[in-house]
């Protein structure tokens, strides 16, 4: 049996980062240091920093334990922020640099007058921290139920959640150019998600099973396995090596391997140790020779 890894794998920059930046953090405060929101969508990630490094985890800051709190990746409404440091709080932003350009070309097409449509989940952290920036000039769409009462528009500029894909998105668009004089759209989506998107498909076409590694509430490894399936492939997403167990690879005789963009290496390492263990050794690894 053949085992076929995707070559970009684990965490992108933006999720690195932000791990790096709250750990430092917190290794060099003597301040207990909370994330507003988890860091990551993972939750062993989640697990090992309050384990290792004393992180929390909260939703509500009557929760903070100290008085740092981080913003993650996928940023925060600029009302949310300004209310943090109004309080006093000390923030260590992570937001990602993809997703705060996203915010800024949102915030300067709404100055240059046009109204914002966000494609993308509705109550994703990053779409809620996007439309923050633009308040009530923008409607958040996620399918053509949410066109409705938009009514007619001067000027529409369309952005992109970061981790969506055009396919998921394209047949929406045909529907809001009806709704003004004037469409922008900024693709805002970011270069290491549909990179990764676009290998995936690839490596789907060319084997007979797809693992897609990452946590069950990452939007962009559950979008990764949606791809893979659309291909036709047996496709399974997991979190842990031990739910290896259940599966079968009986008659398979090639498998890929991608994980998403908050999977940690050590997960993927695990995970590769069991498939190997579960062929009894007979396989071989190889990273896909795609770029
Ligand atoms: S997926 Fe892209 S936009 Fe999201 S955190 Fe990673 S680098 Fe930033």
């Amino acid at each position: 049996m053949k085992l076929l890894v995707a070559q970009d794998i684990g965490y992108c920059y933006g999720v690195k980062d932000a791990i790096d930046e709250v750990v430092e953090a917190s290794i060099h405060s003597d301040e207990k240091v909370d994330t507003f929101g988890p860091l990551i969508h993972n939750s062993s990630a989640i697990q090992e920093l309050t384990d290792k490094y004393n992180i929390n985890t909260i939703t509500d800051i009557h929760d903070m334990r100290g008085n740092t709190l981080a913003v993650r990746a996928h940023g925060i409404p600029p009302k949310t922020l300004s209310s943090f440091l109004d309080q006093g709080i000390q923030i260590i932003d992570t937001t990602c640099p993809f997703v705060r350009k996203t915010q800024n070309i949102a915030r300067q097409l709404m100055e240059d007058g046009y109204f914002i449509i966000i494609l993308g989940k509705k109550k994703h952290p990053e779409v809620v921290g996007i439309a923050g920036h633009v308040e009530d000039h923008c409607l958040v769409v996620e399918n053509e139920e949410d066109l409705q009462g938009l009514g007619r528009k001067n000027k529409i500029a369309i952005v992109f959640q970061s981790t969506i894909t055009v396919d998921d998105v394209g047949h929406l668009i045909p529907r809001i150019v009806e709704h003004a004089k004037e469409v922008k759209i900024r693709s805002t989506i970011c270069d290491i998600t549909s990179r990764r998107q676009a290998e995936a498909r690839e490596l789907a076409k060319q084997v007979d099973y797809m693992i897609v590694v990452g946590g069950k509430n990452s939007s962009n490894t559950r979008k990764l396995a949606d791809i893979c399936r659309n291909e036709g492939v047996q496709t399974v997403q997991i979190e842990y090596p031990s739910e290896l167990k259940a599966l079968s690879f009986e008659g398979i005789e090639s498998i890929g391997l991608t994980t998403g963009t908050s999977t940690p290496q050590t997960a993927i390492d695990a995970i590769l140790n069991e498939i190997k263990n579960k062929s009894h050794q007979g396989m071989t690894i190889e990273s896909n020779p795609m770029v």
